[in-house]
């Protein structure tokens, strides 16, 4: 559509190149470079993320049980495996710790509530993904981790500290339209926990949701983000605060969501870095 579009405009310059006067001709033709131009950047940035065909992934369950760390992992390991990752799945976060295993990895997904981490297993995470692992994670289980290492969650970019209510109906309202991680999804409605966090403001925010009020009545009207996506060094960082429960992603959306955010955090060592930066407070 868009390369017929092309066509046809380009087409009306030439033909005006050549009927026209040179002035005319000159402005026709900068017209065209225009369009050229644009249609190959909206080509670029509208690019699908790709499968996770062939890319190794380190699968870490632990933390506390209520966000289902091992029932996640049947739905999660299953798909990436069934898209051609080749998925290890660990239950300790010494994995952090085996450098070869680290160094080898396109990405870490991660669902470990709470808990502890070591120093040393905390640098290991931190240098894979500084080094282009991509991490990638929903709810808890990388936006409320670890609560005392503020250096993995500056690797994050936002740290879970309410959820008003528990498990109350609330709408995610998708903001951005281009990304590929949300082109072409509508806003949603869940009914789980909804996130209240503290959030780096140099995220790119793809998705967010607005409280009501109803069980914090001074956060009425206040808007958080629910999706996002940012770097680390070199390693993409995907977050979704979506999935309280499996159950979360019979929700189309959060599902959707989270796999195409997966797959796009599997990218870092193989596409060039996306630019947003976007300062809020400027
Ligand atoms: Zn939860």
């Amino acid at each position: 559509m868009l390369f017929k579009l092309q066509d046809k405009h380009i087409k009306e310059m030439l033909t005006k190149l050549f009927k026209n006067d040179f002035k005319t001709s000159i402005m026709a033709v900068a017209c065209a470079f225009v369009i050229f131009a644009n249609v190959i950047a909206l080509s670029a940035a509208e690019k699908p993320v790709p499968s996770l065909q062939g890319k190794k992934v380190l699968y870490v369950m632990g933390g506390w049980d209520g966000h289902e760390p091992k029932q996640s992992a049947e739905v999660f390991v299953t798909w990436m495996r069934s898209e051609g990752a080749e998925v290890t799945v660990s239950e300790t976060l010494d994995s952090y710790l085996d450098a070869e295993l680290m160094g080898s990895l396109d990405l870490i997904v991660q669902i470990w509530t709470m808990g502890k981490i070591s120093n040393e297993q905390e640098a290991g995470l931190l240098k894979a993904v500084q080094n282009g692992v991509g991490l990638a994670g929903w709810h808890g289980g990388i936006g409320d981790s670890f609560r005392d290492n503020v250096n993995y969650q500056f690797m994050v970019g936002g740290q879970w500290v309410a959820h008003p209510g528990g498990v109350i109906d609330y709408s995610v309202e998708v903001t951005n339209h281009k990304d590929p991680v949300t082109k072409g999804l509508k806003d949603f409605s869940m009914h789980s926990e909804q996130y209240y966090m503290h959030v780096d403001p140099n995220v790119k925010v793809l998705a967010t949701t607005t409280f009501s009020g109803a069980h914090s009545p001074w956060i009425e009207g206040c808007v958080i983000p629910v999706v996002w996506k940012k770097y680390f060094g070199k390693g993409r960082v995907f977050y979704s605060s979506l999935g309280h429960v499996m159950d979360d992603f019979k929700v189309t959306e959060a599902m959707e969501i989270q796999k195409r955010g997966i797959r796009w955090a599997s990218e870092s060592k193989y596409q060039p870095k996306e630019e947003w930066r976007e300062p809020v407070y400027k």
